[in-house]
C-alpha cells in the first residue's frame, strides 16, 4: 500500500448510518469540486454528513476516511447505499500532472477495498462489481449523477480505461513522483494456460500492454484504438482473454475482452 489513510475526518460512532453494507458494490465517484483538496472535501462531509458522505476521498497519495467502511454511507442514493461497503471520491484538479497522481490513489484503493469486501474487480457491469455513480443513475435510479466520467475524460481516461485499471491496476499512488518506467525484463505470466496462435489484434479502443497477464504487472505502454498488436499466443486469465505480445526482452501481455472461464463474452477490438 503506498498511500496514507488519515482519519482525521472520520466520522464518530454517533455520527452517520448504524447499518452494515452487504457486499455487493464499489461506488466510484469524483467531488464535481474542482480545485479543492481532499482534505477541504473530507471536511466538508465530516461537518455536512447527515446531508451527504462517502467512506473515502482520495487524494495525492493521501486517502481521507470519514464513513466507516463496511457501513452505509450516504453517496449514492438510496438503491445502493445498503449495497456498498466501500464509496470512493476521487479529488479534481486542474494539475494534469497531479490529477493522475491522485487518480493512481484512487485506482489502488478502490482495488484494495474491492478485494478486503470481496467485490469483484469488474466495472460498470451486472451484477456485483465496482460500478461508477453514473452506472448507478442510468441503470437502477434514485440518484442523477454522471461522475466520475467528467473528470476522467480530463487526463484522457475513458470507461474502457477506467475498466483496465480497475482490473489491473494504474501506476503508482506514491505523491509527487512519476509513474514508474516499465523494467528492462518483465515477469514471466507463469501459471496461465497459453494457446499458441499467431495473429494481429487491432484495438477498437485503448488498451493496456503490461509485462504480465496477472492485471498486477507493471504497464509498458498504453496502445492507441486503431492499432495494432502481433501476437503468438492467447489465454483466459482472471476474468478475461489475453493475448501475449512477443517483444525484444520478453513478452507484453493484453486483455482483449472480457471473459467467464473459458468463455469470450465480448470484444475490444478485431483479430486477424
Ligand atoms: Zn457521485
Amino acid at each position: 500500500m503506498a498511500y496514507t489513510i488519515d482519519k482525521t475526518y472520520a466520522l464518530a460512532s454517533k455520527e452517520g448510518a448504524s447499518q452494515k453494507a452487504s457486499n455487493n458494490y464499489l461506488i466510484l465517484h469524483s467531488t464535481a469540486n474542482l480545485g479543492a483538496s481532499a482534505k477541504n472535501n473530507a471536511s466538508y462531509e465530516k461537518r455536512t454528513w447527515n446531508n451527504a458522505y462517502v467512506h473515502f476521498i482520495a487524494g495525492d497519495g493521501i486517502v481521507y476516511e470519514v464513513g466507516t467502511p463496511g457501513y452505509v454511507a450516504w453517496g449514492a442514493g438510496p438503491k445502493v447505499n445498503g449495497l456498498s461497503p466501500v464509496q470512493i471520491e476521487m479529488e479534481e484538479s486542474a494539475d494534469v500532472d497531479k490529477q493522475r497522481r491522485i487518480y493512481n490513489t484512487y485506482i489502488e484503493l478502490a482495488r484494495d477495498m474491492a478485494k478486503k469486501y470481496g467485490i469483484p474487480l469488474t466495472l460498470d457491469t451486472g451484477g456485483n462489481g465496482v460500478k461508477t455513480h453514473n452506472w448507478v443513475s442510468q441503470n437502477l435510479g434514485g440518484t442523477d449523477h454522471s461522475d466520475p466520467y467528467g473528470a476522467l475524460k480530463r487526463i484522457g481516461v475513458d470507461k474502457a480505461q477506467l475498466a483496465n485499471d480497475i482490473a489491473n491496476g494504474a501506476g503508482s499512488s506514491v505523491a509527487t513522483k512519476p509513474t514508474p518506467s516499465a523494467p528492462s525484463k518483465p515477469a514471466p505470466s507463469s501459471g496461465i494456460n497459453w494457446i499458441a496462435q499467431n495473429g494481429v489484434f487491432t484495438l477498437h479502443q485503448n488498451l493496456l500492454l503490461t509485462s504480465d497477464a496477472t492485471g498486477n504487472g507493471p504497464l509498458i505502454a498504453t496502445i492507441r484504438k486503431g492499432q495494432s498488436v502481433k501476437y503468438d499466443a492467447y489465454a483466459y486469465s482472471g476474468g478475461y482473454v489475453w493475448i501475449r505480445q512477443p517483444r525484444g526482452n520478453g513478452y507484453g501481455y493484453m486483455a482483449t475482452g472480457n471473459a467467464k472461464g473459458t468463455k469470450r463474452l465480448d470484444y475490444w477490438g478485431s483479430f486477424k
